[in-house]
């Protein structure tokens, strides 16, 4: 098979709107802005999406910015199941409830998604090394799509990460450091090493080359509803790559004309760490917070800085909703899903979906609708203490007596 040639033509500054060509660069030299990149419009438009061949991640090669094959790295990304949740649909009252379950990507997150098409881009521009400052999930699938690739990793990790997080970003990475305190005390400095090319920038605050890779939940979502995708799509927001990835792809599917209309965003966060809820109820712009533990490790940034900015302006612009939700929420709801419809997620992972039973709760949402939750992260890499370990010898009788008795409840 002939591989898909990428539509990729320039990057532009989402403020000031100036272009450039697919070099790796992290900002707007005329005004500091973020980049984006733009594709060839026209030709998704004459071609449709028979532009799209094979399967998984890579299968959306022609709107990733990846030109050359040999550069696609892949550990068998994508390709996550569009759930129906008919049960919990019920339960909640919605006409339709779907979610997008990435904890089967290989890693067991959605980080798997913009680590491909970064080590990808570390690869296309030459770099040896890349390096990430992560609470867990970003650190284990950045050093395993760079191990995949041959490149080493500088991964810092959260010290408070779970053990199965711990456990393997150390197996995967080729230089491990736990750093002391919250994601947003080491960013700011991290950002700025970023400038030295000494590795290449697989954070989520700039670099358009590795965002990019979220984009594909649209591409996947669309496709798994023949195009004709949910009315709501439910997103987290940490410092927000993957509901900017999302929204820009379904604008990106509307323009080309290959779905009739754009679905409507909600931004989900932590009520530990809601900086873009507070600012978008108040009408006003963005301001840090500091923050502390919270259960969703992903979603625990303080200040998530111009992309939080880029995710409230989308969020006007698109006539969006926000909400959030406390841990015990967010754990409650987390062992629902799984109960209900038998969907282990971890709790970065299920944060969205406690956001929308609260605003079904609070009728801010149109019950009438159909949704679509991304549930970002399996549940194996959850720590909690175990169900109590205490069991039961058998004989006969009593494993008899037992099982009528359970199974007569
Ligand atoms: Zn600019």
């Amino acid at each position: 098979m002939t591989a898909v040639a990428s539509l990729a033509e320039r990057l532009a500054c989402i403020d000031c709107h100036a272009t450039y060509p697919l070099t790796y660069r992290l900002e707007c030299p005329a005004c500091g802005g973020l980049l984006e990149l733009r594709y060839a419009a026209d030709v998704m438009r004459r071609e449709g999406p028979a532009l799209l061949s094979g399967t998984g991640l890579w299968r959306y090669a022609a709107v990733l910015p990846i030109a050359d094959p040999a550069h696609r790295v892949t550990l068998g990304e994508g390709q996550t199941p569009l759930l129906d949740c008919p049960r919990l649909a019920a339960a909640l009252g919605v006409r339709r409830l779907l979610l997008k379950f990435e904890g089967t990507n290989p890693t067991g997150t959605v980080k798997d998604r913009s680590s491909a098409t970064a080590v990808a881009g570390a690869l296309q521009f030459g770099l040896r090394a890349t390096s990430v400052v992560s609470s867990g999930n970003a650190g284990s699938s950045i050093a395993a799509y760079s191990a995949r690739a041959g490149l080493r990793s500088l991964i810092f990790a959260y010290e408070r990460a779970s053990a199965p997080k711990m456990l393997h970003m150390a197996a995967t990475t080729s230089d491990f450091v736990i750093y002391r305190g919250v994601y947003d005390d080491l960013i700011g400095h991290w950002d700025r090493l970023v400038e030295r090319r000494l590795f290449f920038d697989c954070g989520a605050s700039r670099n358009a080359y590795k965002h990019e890779g979220k984009k594909t939940l649209a591409y996947a979502i669309a496709e798994q509803t023949a195009f004709d995708p949910p009315d709501v799509i439910v997103a987290p927001v940490a410092v927000g790559e993957t509901f900017i990835a999302t929204a820009r792809g379904f604008a990106e599917l509307h323009e080309a004309g290959w779905i009739a209309r754009v679905p409507r965003m909600i931004a989900a966060q932590a009520a530990r760490a809601n900086a873009v809820v507070r600012a978008f109820r108040a009408g006003t712009s963005l301001e840090p917070l500091r923050i502390g533990y919270t259960v969703a490790e992903g979603l625990a940034a303080g200040d998530p800085g111009r992309k939080g900015d880029w995710t409230l302006r989308l969020l006007r612009e698109g006539k969006g909703l926000v909400g959030d939700a406390e841990d015990e929420e967010i754990l409650a709801a987390q062992g629902r899903l799984a109960r209900t419809e038998g969907i282990w997620a971890g709790p970065t992972g299920v944060a969205a979906l406690a956001v929308l039973i609260k605003l079904l709760a609070t009728r801010e949402v149109d019950a009438a609708q159909t949704f679509c939750v991304i549930v970002t992260e399996t549940g194996l890499k959850t720590e909690a203490p175990p169900p109590s370990r205490a069991g039961i010898a058998f004989d006969a009788a009593s494993l008899e007596r037992l099982v009528t008795e359970r199974l007569a409840r």
